[in-house]
């Protein structure tokens, strides 16, 4: 083992957590060292974690081409265009998914670079008294002496024995995300936001796809006239989601995989080329705590934190998937940003209440705040404004006039409590609608606020109106 060397900060883990972690902490005039073990499937190492390198990034590549694709084939004839036989090059989609990977992983060691950050590929370790064993890297093992630690280290694939993971046929997200044929018969276990934004990529690329997820319900978490609307969406793309199926085993036989799943009528057996297994993931701590550190693991392997990500040992704070609450990129960002200025002594702060979720089918999914269902259970009055996309003049020169925007403001000071969209780049217009849930905004603030014509954001502007039936481009009921 070589000598030791100090630091004001090491973060161990440089996805969307860890390295805007260390690199807000330079931004403090701090020492910084970044660990990071990540490896990709050809053994080179990059920064960027399960995000860049395996999640938003390479799934929102392929979401793009695939939705191309299908629109070329399903939605060009109606624009008047006449493309002739569409076909895929699946191995250039694959390499411009590649390429796009590569270059904001590469990106991120620029950052580090340019912000003075010591980036480090290699196994980190927290030992007691605030030390960090660095190993399988380059070099030797070394210790790395911490003001701080900041624990960020994600979360891997749930793995179930009784669906064993081979990498082959019975896959994860990441195997899905790099598969080089259209499989004709593909299944996903979980219609979870990773099982319907991969299962929506293979089925535009012409798989069948069969979707097994055990709640009777579909995307209890989100507003449920949204989840309607989505559900009617994935019908009409010919996504077979299958509710209140359980599934039981998978087993590979003779070159496919063999599926037993029950559901209320009894027990069902299901062949498929290729099996995703998208049933959640899990935080991950392997060989991350030493004897004696004395941070705290919950029962399901969450570093236990505070609201502003202290673990309780002094100066060891964990932030992003490895602790309580959303596994989302931009949340893990933010609560970096907060850990790194808190530690400089500066003020950081993470709103847990305006965090925005985004799926990324078509059309895309994206709300903030509570759903009405959450609002009506809190027994609070409150009232509800919705706009469909149809009487949206972008959304229909898009071809995209599907779906709604919908808000749910506070009866008494009409507050906005919610905001849920369905419909054309859902994920850009939430972010109107973050920023009026961290100013307090009520719905008159929207619609007091103009909107440039013809925009999609108008739909919010409408569905603010509706909330107190003053909507100008749609029937007030
Ligand atoms: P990670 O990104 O998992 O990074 C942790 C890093 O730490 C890894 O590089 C890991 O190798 C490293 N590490 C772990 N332990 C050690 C150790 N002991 N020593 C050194 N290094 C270590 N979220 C969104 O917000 N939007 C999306 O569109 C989205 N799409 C997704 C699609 C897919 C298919 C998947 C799988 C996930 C998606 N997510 C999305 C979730 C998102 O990827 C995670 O929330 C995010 O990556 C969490 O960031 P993190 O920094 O906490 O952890
Ligand atoms: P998420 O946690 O959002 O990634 O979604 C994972 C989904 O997988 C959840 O909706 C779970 O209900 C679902 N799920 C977990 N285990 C099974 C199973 N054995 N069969 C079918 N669905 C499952």
């Amino acid at each position: 083992m070589s000598g030791s060397e100090a630091f004001d900060v090491v973060v161990i883990g440089a996805g969307p957590a860890g390295y805007p972690a260390a690199i807000r902490a330079a931004q403090n005039k701090l020492k910084v060292a970044c660990v990071d073990e990540w490896k990709n499937t050809d053994g080179t190492a990059a920064f960027g974690g399960t995000c860049l390198n395996a999640g938003c990034i390479p799934s929102k590549a392929l979401l793009e081409s695939s939705e191309l694709y299908w629109r070329a084939r399903e939605e060009f004839a109606h624009h008047g265009i006449g493309v002739g036989q569409v076909k895929l090059d699946l191995a250039t989609m694959q390499r411009r998914r590649a390429g796009i990977v590569k270059t904001m992983t590469g990106g991120i060691a620029a950052l580090f670079k340019s912000a003075g950050v010591t980036g480090i590929h290699g196994h980190g370790r927290l030992l007691p008294g605030n030390r960090v064993e660095v190993s399988g890297g380059m070099g030797a093992t070394r210790v790395l002496e911490a003001r701080h630690v900041v624990i960020a280290s994600g979360s891997s694939p749930i793995r179930l024995p009784s669906m064993p993971h081979d990498g082959k046929l019975i896959i994860d997200s990441w195997n899905a995300l790099e598969l080089d044929a259209v499989p004709r018969r593909l299944g996903v276990i979980g219609a979870g936001v990773i099982g319907l934004e991969l299962g929506s990529v293979w089925r535009r690329l012409g798989s069948e796809v069969t979707v097994l997820e055990a709640l009777p319900q579909l995307l209890p978490m989100a507003d449920q006239a949204i989840a309607r609307e989505a559900q009617r969406h994935f019908k009409k793309l010919g996504l077979d989601i299958r509710l209140g199926a359980k599934v039981q085993s998978a087993s590979v036989t003779g070159g496919a995989v063999s599926v037993v799943y029950t559901d209320a009528s009894g027990e069902h057996r299901l062949e498929l080329d290729k099996l995703v297994v998208a049933v959640g993931r899990r935080p991950f701590t392997e060989g991350l705590l030493a004897e004696g550190t004395g941070v705290k693991v919950d029962g399901r392997g969450f570093v236990e934190v505070d609201e502003h990500c202290r673990t309780g040992v002094p100066n060891v704070w964990a932030v992003g998937d490895v602790v309580r609450g959303p596994m989302l990129a931009h949340k893990g960002k933010e609560e970096g940003i907060m850990v790194a200025d808190l530690i400089a002594g500066r003020y950081g702060e993470v709103n847990y209440r305006a965090i925005p979720s985004v799926i990324y089918t078509a059309p895309e999914i994206a709300w903030v705040g509570l759903t009405e269902e959450q609002v009506k259970a809190s027994g609070r009055p409150y009232k509800v404004g919705s706009f469909p996309f149809a009487a949206n003049g972008r959304a229909r020169a898009l071809e995209a006039a599907q779906g709604m925007a919908k808000m749910v403001s506070a009866a008494d000071d009409d507050e906005i409590l919610g905001v849920h969209i369905i419909g054309p780049f859902a994920g850009e217009l939430i972010a109107e609608a973050v920023l009026a849930l961290e100013y307090s905004a009520s719905s008159e603030d929207l619609q007091r606020t103009m909107h440039a014509h013809p925009t999609l954001s108008e739909a919010l502007h409408e569905a603010a109106l509706a909330v107190d039936k003053r909507a100008i481009d749609s029937i007030n009921r």
